[in-house]
């Protein structure tokens, strides 16, 4: 089946990872902008990554026929630097009309504090005044809940904001519906030590339906699984579940969310 993981740090997987996704079917991935594991020390830091994101991501991506997405910002953890943050924010109107990028983010919270909120409202008004779709990481673990709360909260007292182009990433069962109720999309990572695990967002599906709902690897430089999509993918065979609801989740709800960017041009595959 072919799929498309809509959270992934490509920049930090080898182009071993690369021919191993295309053979298991991915065609296209989605790449937000992230903490690297250190602090960048300037703006120009987030140019160069800015570039490599929009550049060489999807010529890497394309030697394996796997067509790369990327959203733009400067992410929840080293946002707690305002003066930093904002002259990143200055800057990424210069890449938002290049090729395959789809919207702000993964912005969001990390500790929830004052400084990270100031900086995502910063964020949502600048993909409000240029018209951007959006991608928000929600903190992990004891954070989550008060932080998705947060978020949400934000999100809602805009009255800009069209919640049909905001996905909410890493929920989990105890933050899930709030966000689909509020009629933003959601997406559950499959991470082998934290977040959510196959068999949890098989369950999810189960209980919510596919509606809205995305499914992801978050590869990065951690622990973690970039094939993590195929394992979700087995895991709803396993359960009897019909490829054509397998397939919404993974392949059509990309495409459908992706879709309402302007930067979105993608290949469907020959089936
Ligand atoms: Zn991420």
């Amino acid at each position: 089946m072919y799929y498309i993981d809509p959270h992934i740090h490509m920049v930090s997987r080898t182009t071993d990872d690369y021919e191993t996704l295309a053979k298991m079917g991915c065609v296209g991935v989605s790449e937000p902008a992230f903490w690297a594991g250190y602090d960048r020390g300037s703006a120009a830091g987030f140019r160069d990554y800015f570039e490599q994101l929009t550049a060489f991501e999807p010529k890497r991506a394309g030697w394996f026929g796997i067509q790369h997405y990327t959203w733009l910002c400067i992410n929840a953890k080293e946002a707690e630097n305002v003066v930093l943050a904002r002259d990143v924010i200055a800057m990424i109107p210069q890449f938002l009309d290049r090729p395959g990028v789809l919207g702000i983010g993964e912005i969001g919270l990390n500790k929830n504090t004052r400084n990270e909120a100031i900086v995502f409202l910063e964020h949502i008004d600048l993909a409000m005044k240029t018209n951007e779709q959006i991608l928000i990481h929600t903190p992990h673990l004891e954070d989550k809940y008060q932080g998705t709360r947060m978020i949400l909260d934000m999100l809602t007292a805009d009255s800009r904001i069209d919640r049909s182009r905001v996905l909410v990433d890493h929920v989990e069962e105890h933050t899930i519906r709030p966000v689909l109720e509020g009629g933003f999309w959601a997406g559950m990572t499959l991470y082998p030590v934290s977040k959510c695990t196959p068999q949890r967002a098989a369950d999810m599906v189960e209980i919510y339906g596919p509606e809205r709902l995305l499914v992801n690897s978050a590869g990065d430089w951690g622990p973690s699984k970039p094939t993590a999509v195929a394992d979700f993918i087995l895991e709803m065979r396993k359960r009897g579940h019909p490829e054509g609801l397998i397939r919404r989740v993974v392949y059509d709800n990309p495409l459908e969310f992706f879709g309402q960017s302007r930067n979105f041009a993608f290949a469907a595959p020959d089936v």
